[in-house]
């Protein structure tokens, strides 16, 4: 109490007291406003996203700000060779074009490579940790404000460590991201988590760094989940990774894997079904991101929907990939057969789209999606999202 006169006391108490209740006042008002469930409206039902990329998910004018602020002019294509010509990263506008037109040119030859060149846009504008926050924190907040009750941000911490000015551990980049999705969290209620990954093809140089890492950061009151991601799948299927992920599956890290995606209907031939089963089995996946193989094996879906195993379908991701058109996508046919399935966006800003709930408004008649398929898709988004049991329970009071 050294130094604190009686008045400052009661000031403290008062403020102590109140500031709590203001709190909890502005987050169910913040909610409130932005969650207002229609009957029969697919737009305004709360969402839950659990499969986005961060830096294909910053809005232009997140990255805009970002490049102001670092005073960025000029920003390099993914690999960080060559500059990524006619876009001003400084000018929102000139983004979101930018980025209309890589998702216009998906189905060229060169679309997929533009699309790989276009993230070197948001991940050259974030060069210190407090900018790693700052885009958490901001993708956080404008997914809560389009109806998202919860949104898991995923990326390659490596990938943001290799840009920044500073010299920091993996463990910093992924408490930097944390740290910028707890503020969301105590500033505005907005709930989000981090799942850190690394690339199939990049394992052998930073896969035992990236699982050190979530080992260190991980705890059972602030999860950390772990994903594997990147192509090509066929050439790096799940079962090669059992012994690099064993540790975090001892410790009980929550586990997505990236599988069953990377090739076409109807044999997938390149990434066959037992791609998930591997993942779950080998791997200890709770989650898998796509899975669309899994419509070529009844038996095997029966396996996933005993096991609980939530999956990730991102079908505009799909489409653009050219894996499968949207109308052929098999999400509906995944709720028919009762397995916990979760509608995401994948990379959203270079797939021209925002969220989940713009998903939904776009494309919810193509993916023969009713507002009873939305709700409970939400519902087993907060039954897979690695999160505290507690935030489980206040995610589904507030659903
Ligand atoms: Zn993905």
């Amino acid at each position: 109490m050294e130094g604190i006169n009686k008045r400052d006391f009661f000031e403290i108490a008062i403020a102590a007291c109140f500031v709590p209740f203001l709190q909890t006042c502005s987050k169910a008002a913040y909610f409130i406003s932005r969650n207002k469930i229609a009957n029969d409206d697919i737009g305004n039902i709360p969402t839950v996203e659990l499969h986005r990329h961060l830096e294909a998910g910053m809005s232009p004018e997140t990255m805009a700000l970002l490049a102001q602020k670092n005073k960025i002019s000029q920003v390099l294509t993914r690999n960080g060779k060559v500059p990524i010509e006619g876009v001003d990263p400084q000018d929102p506008d000139s983004i979101r074009n930018y980025y209309q037109r890589i998702f216009a040119g998906f189905k060229k030859p060169d679309g997929f490579s533009r699309f790989l060149d276009s993230l070197g846009l948001p991940v050259s504008v974030m060069v210190t940790l407090q900018d790693l926050e700052t885009a958490a924190y901001q993708q956080i907040l404008e997914q809560a404000r389009n109806g998202s009750i919860h949104t898991e941000l995923r990326g390659s911490p490596y990938t943001y460590q290799e840009k920044l000015i500073e010299k920091v551990t993996l463990e910093d980049v992924i408490n930097a991201i944390r740290k910028g999705i707890r503020k969301a969290y105590t500033d505005h209620g907005a709930s989000g988590a981090f799942i850190a990954c690394f690339s199939r093809n990049k394992a052998d140089k930073y896969g035992k760094d990236v699982v050190n890492a979530v080992l260190k950061t991980h705890t059972l009151e602030s999860p950390v989940g772990l994903d594997i991601a990147g192509a090509p799948e066929s050439e790096f299927p799940p079962a090669m990774f059992e012994k690099l992920l064993q540790p975090a599956r001892e410790a009980g890290v929550p586990i997505t894997i990236h599988a069953g995606e990377q090739s076409a209907p109807p044999e997938f031939k390149k990434t066959p079904p037992s791609f998930v089963k591997d993942a779950v089995e080998k791997l200890g996946a709770r989650r898998i991101g796509h899975g669309t193989s899994l419509i070529a094996d009844a038996k095997l879906r029966d396996w996933i929907r005993e096991k609980n195993i939530c999956i990730e379908c991102c079908p505009v991701s799909n489409d653009a990939m050219g894996y499968m058109p949207l109308e052929k996508h098999p999400m509906r046919e995944f709720l028919d057969a009762g397995l916990r399935v979760t509608a995401n966006t994948d990379d959203p800003i270079p797939f021209g789209l925002s969220g989940v709930r713009d998903m939904f408004v776009k494309y919810g008649k193509v993916l023969r999606l009713n507002p009873t398929d939305v709700i409970q898709m939400t519902r087993n988004g907060i039954a897979a999202a690695f999160v505290t049991p507690e935030r489980r329970l206040e995610l589904e009071r507030r659903l």
